[in-house]
């Protein structure tokens, strides 16, 4: 998954985002909310993290603003103890929940992922599409009675696939879920995870659709 965040501090910035990558998520880091408001323009991200502490616009306007465009991205609001009022009016425009600095990663990635839940409208950390099940808390996926634990990449790509069954995902589609702006992507990067995957499972678990990209099936009915 492709995660925005928007926070000005550099030293937060920094250590979210390192703490993120060693989840396996690609941080997209803007420090205004210019940045952010043309970064959720351009869409692409599964959440967002967003500071209402912004030097010249606040987050709060960045969100109203986005909220009115239509732009429906998850936002968690990162925000500083004392900032009631600012969390209260963050709530109020849109954002799906908080958490308040200082914080641990845990706790911050225990309320993303509440926070994807609730907008996939499931009760759990599983994520069934078809034959699959994937269990966003432990990165376990399982297909036809096989269950493998994947590394970061090869998770992000499934749950790409399979957040949209049935879809086909052109390879720079897969390529904008699991990477992050200015990373180094081989040309054969998606070819290597899946056929990394299709080794763990069978080959079946990924349909390629030849020119166009790749999908899994949605389930029989
Ligand atoms: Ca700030």
């Amino acid at each position: 998954m492709r995660v925005l965040l928007i926070e000005d501090d550099k030293m937060i910035g920094q250590n979210l985002k390192a703490a993120l990558a060693r989840e396996g998520i690609s941080v997209d880091w803007v420090r205004t909310a210019s940045d952010g408001e043309e970064a959720l323009a351009n869409g692409g991200h599964g959440l967002v993290l967003l500071d209402l502490g912004l030097p010249g616009r606040s987050g709060i306007d960045l969100l109203k603003m986005a909220r009115q465009a239509g732009n429906r991205t998850p936002v968690l609001i990162v925000t500083a103890r004392d900032g009631l009022d600012d969390r209260v009016a963050g709530l109020d425009v849109g954002a799906d929940d908080y958490i308040v600095k200082p914080f641990e990663t845990r706790e911050l990635l225990a309320r993303m992922r509440a926070v994807l839940r609730r907008q996939a409208g499931a009760a759990q950390s599983l994520l069934v599409a078809g034959e699959l099940a994937l269990d966003l808390e432990t990165h376990e996926v399982t297909y036809r009675g096989t269950t493998v634990l994947l590394p970061a990449r090869e998770f992000a790509l499934m749950q790409a696939l399979a957040e949209r069954p049935g879809a086909i995902l052109s390879r720079a589609r897969i390529e904008e879920n699991i990477y992050g702006w200015g990373e180094e992507v081989e040309s054969n990067a998606v070819d290597v995870l899946i056929h990394s995957i299709r080794k763990k499972f069978d080959k079946d678990i990924v349909r390629n659709v030849r020119g166009a990209g790749w999908m899994i099936p949605r389930g029989e009915t």
